[in-house]
């Protein structure tokens, strides 16, 4: 499966920078958590807030393991974002710090960054360019702004900011956000779309061998996907999907995709499951529901994402039902909140009356922090030299955000086909 990745283990050759990232974020996001609620200033979103660690201990930071550096950027405004997209500070903290293992996606896009998911599979930790870190800073006020006039926002959900430095100068940047996809619905398929056509495809033959896969524009066209909303989802999914572009053209933003995952209802989670086992993972509205008093304890720290390996693994032992009912409660929690995520997680598919139907769609807009720069102009002119220039992915960010949005509207059932570009061959 595509987003379960490798635990990350004493010996694992970045367990070291997860155990300085994790520490620091412990130390960092406690600190300011600790602090008395106020209001944000300016300069909040300047601000930054060093740590240093070594092995004896200082006054502000207790022993670590290993020495490095630790800084926290515009922590008053991640604190607040945190607050808005109702995430509790102390479930944050244990999600993410109550046992320091991590497991390591590896890099999966073509940029470098590597991507880490916490023990409960809710975060994500992807280290950044310092080129993407300082334009986030840029845009942070603007993000914020943004995210509080549209609390139903399908863009990422960022919560922290952070630098690593170790002892020989390496800086790693990184940034934490929501993870789209459910620790307890098997995803059956996952897209990747932009509205390009351009090395938009995933090979096909490579896609049957590996599950898990994420594919592209042409193959959700060739397969013939389409998100199936009736008018009132179809309606709201669009003017929500506008206003999220108009922020990207106003900043100059492109490249950034609609992430999608496809939970078929029908096929549930028995891919890989034994029949006997079927009934603890059937749809109940309980699993919606909180339970705050069993996070802590210690039987329900069985991680999601190793859980869904044993469940791949059909390991009867890891299917007991304890442990299975009690795992999405602290996933869903703060998702229900969210128009796009509170069905289980996501958001379900609805037919022309708007009853519900039998998928679910765990979606938003990943990838935010390509600005289009001389060298992405660059990019467009000599592809475009060979190519359509329109189709390529490397557009101005007005012309990307209009094609993205007219191709994602495109897709919804009842949606304006018209919308889609004709030369690529799939229209109706
Ligand atoms: P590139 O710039 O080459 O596209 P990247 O390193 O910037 O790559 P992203 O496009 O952000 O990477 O993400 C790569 C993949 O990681 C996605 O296709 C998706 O499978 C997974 N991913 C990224 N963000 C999320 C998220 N918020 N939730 C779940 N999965 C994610
Ligand atoms: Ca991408
Ligand atoms: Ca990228």
């Amino acid at each position: 499966k595509v987003l379960v990745g490798n635990l990350i283990g004493e010996g694992h050759a970045n367990y070291v920078l997860m155990y300085n990232m994790l520490t620091g974020i412990r130390i960092g996001v406690s600190r300011c958590q600790a602090k008395m609620k106020r209001s944000l200033c300016d300069a909040d979103f300047t601000a930054k807030h060093k740590f240093t660690f070594d092995i004896i201990g200082r006054e502000l930071t207790p022993h670590a393991k290993y020495d490095f550096k630790f800084k926290d950027y515009a922590p008053w405004v991640f604190r607040e974002l945190r607050e808005h997209f109702h995430l509790d500070a102390a479930d944050y903290l244990l999600s993410l710090t109550s046992k320091y293992i991590l497991s390591e996606l590896g890099s999966p896009g073509k940029s470098g960054s590597f991507f880490y998911f916490s023990r409960d599979y809710r975060f994500i930790i992807k280290t950044i360019r310092h080129s993407e870190h300082k334009f986030l800073l840029r845009i942070l006020k603007d993000y914020h702004e943004h995210v509080k006039a549209n609390p139903h926002t399908l863009l990422s959900r960022f919560y922290g900011l952070h630098r690593v430095k170790l002892p020989h100068g390496r800086k790693i940047h990184f940034v934490i956000m929501n993870n789209l996809f459910p620790p307890h619905r098997d995803i059956h398929e996952t897209y990747d779309l932009k509205g390009s056509s351009i090395g938009r495809d995933y090979p096909e033959e490579k896609a049957a061998a590996k599950s898990g896969a994420v594919l592209k524009d042409l193959n959700w066209l060739r397969r013939g996907r389409e998100i199936e909303l009736g008018p009132e989802k179809r309606a709201l999914f669009e003017a929500q999907l506008r206003s999220d572009v108009a922020l990207m053209q106003r900043l100059n933003i492109m490249d950034y995709s609609l992430l999608i995952g496809l939970h078929d209802m029908r096929r549930g989670n028995i891919d890989n499951l034994r029949q006997d086992n079927l009934r603890v993972f059937q749809p109940e509205t309980k699993e919606l529901k909180r339970q705050p008093t069993q996070v802590k304890k210690p039987g329900n720290e069985q991680d999601a994402s190793a859980l869904r390996q044993a469940v791949r693994r059909s390991d009867p032992k890891a299917l007991n039902s304890q442990q299975v009912t009690k795992l999405p409660d602290r996933d869903v929690s703060e998702r229900r909140h969210f128009l796009f995520y509170q069905d289980e997680g996501g958001f379900r598919s609805t037919d022309e009356h708007n009853q519900p139907g039998h998928m679910i769609y765990y979606l938003g807009v990943i990838d935010l922090f390509t600005p289009y720069t001389s060298i992405k102009r660059g990019e467009t002119w000599w592809k475009g030299l060979r190519q359509n220039r329109h189709m390529i992915s490397s557009v101005p960010p007005k012309e990307y955000g209009q094609r993205f949005f007219d191709f994602l509207c495109s897709v919804v059932t009842g949606g304006d086909k018209s919308r889609r570009p004709k030369m690529w061959g799939f229209t109706e």
